[in-house]
């Protein structure tokens, strides 16, 4: 019944070597086997290109702050009304809405389309974790999980401050595993903390938060450790402090010493790579940040491309987009949220035109094209903070098409661009292979994920078969067929098929004993009670932990 050939294609698997060989897919039971009998429903896709499905290692699609900008941004659903798709058979199909941060159904509907099949949230406060899980309820077909927020948890600041680090990491676990997380998300770590406190000075790496024990630089290593000491699949997923600054580099790279030979994410570090200039204005410092990762195999990283055009920005650093909101006029939501994080939201719009907007669009692309490894750095456009995920097929083409990126480049604002390397010209172009690995099966592997990102036998049947195009933009925009766990989702072109996709979360073990103290500070100080927190049971089970 649920057998499916897919016949002739030719097969980009970098995770099992295999780099354009037209070779069949064989799916079994929503997994890929090594054969099917020959009654098995065969789908042609010769001169096709086929892939594992995509997977998306940082986004932002169910959480509070999503949420926040959906509602911030009403003229947005009023522009890009989205019609229940045509499904077949008994599939609820659902109308919403569309621009930078779509409505749930639609977010599934529109990732689906585009041929990805997995998608990360990146910030769930951990207070809110039972609306995101409502949330991923309503976006079908993708599997999907998210990270929770920790680096400015009051109680594990409390843990730092008292210099207990062991508990700090049972802590984590604890809390991963009330939220039905996934992995440990670290942002400005400290400064959204001294920001709620009314704290307006930019924070270093040894900015004492309170207590002089608890810095930026105390709580990359505690939650740095407590991610490998639990054997969590993902790293700590870093957002590091300064996000935007002039000059922030500096602090990017003293993150990356401060963790150094221990397994470390760090994301959307486009938003993390500006050089000073003497006058103060930023310029690319993606150069050096880039020869360090490039060096120091235990790091990844994402890029944060930015893509010209409308954006949303949304993050739990809510002092970035305070800065935003002063210097763009824009409209901005700012939440403190008890005891855990904060939040910001304003809407922005990246031009070819605009100074800033270039360098950043400059230093992303330098990112990826002088990047060693690309297993190591991987594509996101910080989904809806650099650009819209439906930007990727765009991005992609600028990767493949040194042509068409050079004719890009000369129409945007080159003040700022000066001694960058994209100005000095890179001729490097993206193979199909070096797409499929950032944009799947290195995602995939960065989060511990086996049976995703690759087709060998096991694992999980998410294919995506893209017809070629001159234009790889368009190739990438609209794939002939897409197949998730099993199912034909996109058929000709055409979403069909809209099956719930699974949760990802983790439940890692922890000692009991850090629970005694927790429950007397949700009594002193939480509005939510011990009882109430952890969202309880999923659907799907938890992912093993390998704690060492
Ligand atoms: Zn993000």
């Amino acid at each position: 019944m649920n057998q499916l050939r897919i016949v002739g294609g030719t097969l980009y698997d970098p995770a099992n070597g295999v780099s354009g060989e037209v070779r069949d897919i064989c799916i079994d039971g929503g997994r890929v086997v090594d054969s099917v009998p020959a009654s098995a429903r065969r789908l042609d896709a010769s001169g096709m290109v086929v892939m594992p499905g995509g997977v998306d290692i940082h986004s932002h699609v169910a959480s509070g702050s999503v949420n926040l900008a959906r509602r911030l941004l009403p003229e947005e659903h009023e522009a890009d009304p989205a019609a229940a798709p045509a499904l077949t058979g008994g599939d609820v199909a659902r109308s919403g809405t569309g621009g930078t941060i779509p409505s749930t159904f639609t977010t599934g509907y529109r990732y689906a389309g585009l041929g990805y099949t997995t998608v990360f949230d990146a910030a769930v406060a951990p207070i809110m974790a039972r609306t995101s899980h409502g949330e991923l309820d309503d976006t079908p077909i993708v599997d999907a999980g998210f990270f929770v927020l920790m680096g400015n948890d009051e109680y594990l600041l409390r843990l730092v401050a008292a210099g207990e680090r062991a508990q700090a990491r049972e802590y984590a676990a604890w809390l991963l595993g009330a939220a039905g997380g996934y992995a440990i998300k670290v942002v400005n770590p400290g400064g959204v903390e001294l920001w709620k406190r009314g704290a307006r000075d930019r924070v270093g790496l040894d900015t004492p938060v309170g207590s002089e024990r608890v810095t930026p630089r105390a709580i990359l290593e505690t939650l740095v450790e407590a991610a490998n000491g639990l054997g969590l699949p993902h790293a700590a997923h870093i957002h590091c402090n300064d996000l935007g600054v002039a000059g922030n580099v500096a602090t990017t790279l003293a993150s990356m010493r401060a963790v150094e030979g221990r397994r470390a994410h760090f994301t959307h570090l486009q938003f993390h790579a500006y050089d000073a200039a003497p006058d103060g204005t930023r310029r690319s410092g993606a150069r050096p940040l880039i020869e360090y990762i490039n060096a120091h195999p235990e790091i990844s990283g994402d890029v944060g491309q930015v893509m010209f055009g409308a954006a949303t920005t949304l993050t739990a650093d809510g002092a970035v987009e305070y800065l935003l909101h002063k210097s763009s006029g824009r409209r901005w939501v700012n939440v403190d949220i008890e005891l855990e994080t904060g939040c910001g939201v304003v809407p922005h719009t990246y031009k070819e035109k605009n100074a800033v907007s270039a360098l950043q669009w400059v230093v992303g692309l330098e990112l990826f094209l002088l990047a060693a490894d690309p297993w190591r750095m991987v594509l996101s456009t910080d989904h809806p903070n650099g650009g819209s995920f439906l930007a990727y097929p765009e991005l992609i083409r600028l990767l493949m098409d040194r042509g068409y990126r050079d004719s890009c480049l000369a129409r945007v604002n080159q003040t700022l661009l000066a001694g960058s390397a994209m100005a000095d010209g890179i001729g490097r172009e993206y193979t199909l292979d070096e797409i499929a690995i950032v944009t799947r099966a290195g995602p995939a592997r960065l989060l511990g994920l086996t049976h995703k990102g690759h087709l060998g036998p096991g694992a999980d049947a998410d294919v995506t078969v893209y017809a070629r195009d001159e234009d790889v933009s368009k190739m990438f925009a609209t794939p002939r067929y897409v197949v998730k766990g099993g199912t034909l989702v996109v058929e000709e072109g055409q979403l069909r098929r809209a099956p719930r996709g699974q949760r990802l979360h983790v439940r890692p073990g922890y000692d009991g004993a850090v629970e005694t103290p927790l429950r007397e500070f949700f009594d002193r100080h939480a509005t939510v009670s011990f009882r109430n927190y952890p969202v309880g049971d999923l659907r799907d089970t938890p992912i093993m932990v390998g704690r060492t």
